[in-house]
């Protein structure tokens, strides 16, 4: 029998991505987690809604484990094409997304075009590996309430199948998606704008005369319903969208199918299979913040946009792994509560940058061009959308997110590496000592829930004869090592929130503690081709300390030597400390959410308004000159 918890650490509200994959970081801590889902979602038979995975959630599901799971149910899109009248091209429409992939490192070079049920399911798979009582369904939060209790401020309530019971928790997560309770009985303004149009939505097996209609990504200009999308998914379905122009008429299952045959004219379509179909309103809405005290807002809860560009439940994947690796680190006691304010700080501006390109990019899908781009009178509006597109296709395909400097995100002096804090970091070929084959160093920095300080510790030489670390980086290496070791060091005061790995450019032959003359910190990787070290800005002849954050962001940069062993002791001691308040409380004054047209409260808040169905092994010596 399942005893049903009274406490629980987190209380996360929503079986969606954003809330599983959060569930699924919290779950590793060790803590106890609950997520709560309304809907029995195994028996759900919907697979409609947000399918498109760029390469930036790739990423971040390739980092925490759960790529694989996926990686054969999904359809890879590699190509775009673009049909005008009939006539195709390999420009404008989707080839922003190839443009970007060829821009960037990553080793994702495609899109996956994956129905969300499926990711969802992959997740909750990860999450009863670690705890299978951690996500229940079919489980209604109706109410919550805070009290005056410093263990557990928050009393919420739930309805699971007929009990009405109430479950006390430390932290309370609305992913709860666009019409949230949680934003509701928070009190959390949520601002935004509406817009004239309606899309349409729908997956279906389908047979057409389209050329590429099982390959690419694909826009059709259409003259009569927008920017049409035909994007091949999982299961061989398609999902088709476009701007639904029947405004009055009874919309029917018969009515969607017709329309979307008018849409992708000149091209042939049959439907074999409808699966799923949806019309909705297009609206752009943000909480004024996603943290009140121990809630949060997370994913469409916290902000709700069209899926023009795609960014639901990318952004959604995005806000997951930013919380959750810092409130896993606080229940854990490795960093200062005040850190759990980073996140509306920082992913608050990326969905208000979302929001201000979906305005721009729903009209001008729907083919009309805003007033602010001051067009001549007859201009393309496609053309327009292309351009918005190609100026932000890093940031859409989630490969360019950037955070401001802030406590985390430390901004330096040192000239130690160019490498730019709060930027994604960069990936490239690594190898063991005597491994032709390389890894990614993204495979290598995998997710822990800890920090990875990568020791750039420089380039080898020939020295006496023999392959070493030169002279003067060999001598940095180990006045750092000696830092670190040294008793009184932080490394061996603090319960640890870091994780090292020592990269070497060029190719070693003698174990790495000959090589460095010292014990390497963490493992040791060749750099062959000096390709990472020119990928980080690292000079070869000085070596760099790097620490990277556990979501792969680059948070702060010193030097190879032991004042650099001591400022890594101070970064991570800020982490833990009060120290943030002032600069927190200074942004938060900077910080304004000016610009919005009105303030919208109820169901009708909600962007979708549908009608359907973690080694320093401790040495007294560890310099291994030979
Ligand atoms: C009808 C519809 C069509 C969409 N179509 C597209 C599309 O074509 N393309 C695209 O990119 N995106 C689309 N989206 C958006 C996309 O689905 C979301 O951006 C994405 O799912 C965000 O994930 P989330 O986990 O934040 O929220 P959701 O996926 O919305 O998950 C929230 C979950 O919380 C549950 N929940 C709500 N209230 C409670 C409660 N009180 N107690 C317990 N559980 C609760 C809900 O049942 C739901 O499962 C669509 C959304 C909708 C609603």
């Amino acid at each position: 029998m399942t005893v049903e918890p009274t406490h629980v650490d987190v209380l996360v509200v929503g079986g969606g991505p954003t809330a599983l994959l959060l569930t699924s970081l919290l779950v590793r801590s060790g803590h106890k987690i609950l997520a709560v889902e309304q809907y029995d979602k195994l028996r759900q038979g919907l697979y409609g809604r947000a399918c498109l995975l760029y390469a930036g959630s790739l990423e971040i599901l390739d980092l925490i484990g759960v790529y694989e799971r996926v990686a054969d149910i999904g359809f890879i899109i590699k190509g775009a094409t673009t049909y005008k009248d009939g006539a195709h091209s390999h420009t404008r429409g989707w080839s922003f997304v190839e443009n970007a992939l060829a821009e960037s490192d990553t080793v994702f070079k495609h899109s996956l075009s994956l129905r969300q049920k499926h990711l969802e399911n992959a997740l909750r798979e990860a999450i009863e590996e670690v705890d299978d009582t951690a996500v229940r369904s079919p489980v209604k939060l109706v109410h919550y309430r805070t009290v005056d209790s410093p263990q557990y401020p928050i009393i919420a309530t739930i309805q699971d199948r007929g009990d009405t019971r109430e479950v006390r928790c430390k932290y309370l997560i609305g992913a709860d998606g666009g019409r949230s309770i949680v934003r509701k009985l928070g009190n959390f303004h949520f601002l935004g704008t509406a817009s004239p149009h309606k899309w349409v939505r729908l997956d279906a097996i389908v047979k057409t005369n389209m050329p590429s209609s099982r390959s690419h990504n694909i826009a059709i200009e259409s003259k009569t319903h927008g920017n049409v999308v035909w994007c091949p998914t999982d299961s061989g379905r398609t999902r088709i969208g476009f701007v639904h122009t029947h405004q009055g008429h009874k919309i029917t299952e018969s009515s969607i199918m017709a329309a979307a045959k008018e849409a992708v004219h000149p091209f042939t379509l049959e439907f074999v299979k409808l699966d799923w179909w949806t019309v909705y309103e297009i609206g752009q809405r943000i909480a004024d913040t996603f943290r009140k005290g121990p809630v949060f807002l997370a994913g469409d809860a916290a902000h709700t946009h069209s899926s023009g560009a795609a960014q639901g439940m990318n952004a959604g994947i995005h806000d997951a792994l930013n919380l959750g690796w810092k409130l896993a680190g606080v229940l854990n006691g490795l960093y200062h509560e005040e850190i759990l304010d980073t996140f509306t700080l920082e992913r608050l501006k990326c969905a208000e940058r979302v929001m201000e390109l979906d305005k721009d990019i729903a009209s001008l899908v729907s083919g009309e061009i805003p007033e602010h781009f001051n067009a001549p009178p007859n201009a393309d509006a496609y053309e327009y959308l292309d351009r918005l597109h190609s100026t932000n296709a890093l940031f859409t395909t989630g490969l360019n997110i950037s955070y401001e400097p802030n406590w985390i995100n430390q901004p330096s002096k040192s000239l130690a590496a160019t490498v730019e804090i709060g930027h994604r970091a960069p990936d490239g070929p690594l190898f063991r000592l005597g491994r032709t084959t390389a890894q990614q160093l993204r495979t290598l920095v995998r997710y822990t829930g800890r920090f990875w300080i990568l020791v750039f510790s420089g380039k080898l030489e020939a020295v006496d004869g023999a392959i070493l670390l030169n002279p003067g980086c060999a001598e940095r290496y180990r006045t750092l090592r000696a830092e670190i070791d040294s008793p009184p060091s932080f490394f061996h005061s603090r319960p640890a929130s870091w994780d090292f790995l020592t990269i070497i450019s060029g190719q070693g032959v003698l174990p790495a503690s000959e090589t460095i003359g010292a014990l390497p910190l963490g493992k040791a990787l060749y750099d062959f081709s000096g390709e990472v070290f020119a990928a980080y800005g690292v000079d070869e002849n000085m070596g760099a300390i790097v620490v990277v954050r556990p979501d792969g962001i680059v948070s702060f940069k010193t030097t190879l030597d032991g004042p650099g062993g001591e400022e890594l002791g101070s970064y991570f001691g800020s982490l833990a400390s009060h120290h943030a308040s002032a600069w927190l409380a200074a942004e938060a004054r900077k910080h304004s959410y000016e610009g919005y047209e009105f303030d919208v409260e109820g169901e009708e808040a909600s962007g979708y308004i549908f009608k359907s169905s973690r080694d320093v092994p401790p040495s007294p010596n560890n310099d291994l000159r030979f």
